[in-house]
């Protein structure tokens, strides 16, 4: 049994629901510990050619509540962002004894929630560790980028693995028509799968050139197609190993 935290003794017990990456679920957690710290923020808006037009000062408060997984005793850290107006201190005060109290404040609503380790929207595959280092790199910060909402430089991260595949598999040989021309006339890919890169490297494109800006569930969509088509190689590589570690039959 690892040793305990002394946090885990504040009083009085508070109780909550949040995101659990081992659990990979939604599940109870026990606050450990909880923290304020008001902070000013610059807001501002802008004009059509892209210049700041006007800006103002105010002041927002972060919570930092430190959580344990009651199903796994997995720790982790809930950061929500208030923007109490007009809180003098007495209002600061009871807003700090509701913190302490509940986890979370009834009276404010959160503008914003930060969870570490950042909830893992889509796990990195398993397998990924079989491709190729440059290829397994580009994964890995792609699906980073996406797991901390960051579609557009995951989307161009799609694009990026799509052009290092092809360069693995055909060489540097153009730009991608070429290059998905060559994968499919290779046999590297299928007919579907070529018009399922073409429409995931146009997105990537958009994002880039076009001021695209993708859903969560488009990105999903477009990681779906590049986990589909770079699975292969892997699974191709395990059904070798099965051919070779199977007994050949003996000629009669
Ligand atoms: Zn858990």
């Amino acid at each position: 049994m690892r040793n305990k935290s002394n946090f885990k003794e504040t009083k009085p017990r508070v109780e909550f629901t949040m995101f659990c990456n081992n659990c990979a679920n939604e599940t109870k957690h026990i606050k450990l510990f909880s923290y304020l710290h008001p902070d000013t923020i610059e807001y501002f808006s802008k004009n059509s050619d892209g210049s700041v037009k006007d800006s103002f000062w105010s002041i927002h408060i972060l919570t930092y509540i430190f959580a344990e997984c009651l199903g796994c005793e997995t720790p982790s850290v809930s950061i929500d962002e208030y923007f109490p107006d007009n809180i003098d201190s007495i209002g600061i005060r009871a807003f700090a004894k509701e913190i302490e109290d509940k986890g979370k404040s009834e009276k404010y609503n959160i503008l914003s929630h930060m969870q570490f380790p950042h909830k893992q929207i889509k796990p990195l595959p398993k397998w990924c560790k079989e491709l190729p280092e440059t290829l397994m790199l580009l994964i890995v910060e792609t699906y980073n980028a996406f797991n901390m909402d960051s579609n557009c430089l995951a989307i161009m991260g799609v694009r990026a693995i799509i052009d290092e595949l092809a360069n693995i598999k055909v060489g540097d040989i153009g730009g991608f028509d070429k290059k998905l021309d060559s994968l499919k006339e290779l046999g590297h890919i299928s007919t579907l799968q070529y018009e399922l890169l073409n429409t995931v490297i146009d997105a990537g494109n958009a994002s880039i050139h076009r001021g695209y800006r993708p859903s969560t569930e488009d990105v999903m969509s477009c990681l779906d197609v590049i986990e589909h088509i770079l699975s292969q190689d892997v699974i191709l590589k395990a059904i070798k190993r099965v051919k070779d570690n199977t007994p050949k039959r003996k000629k009669l």
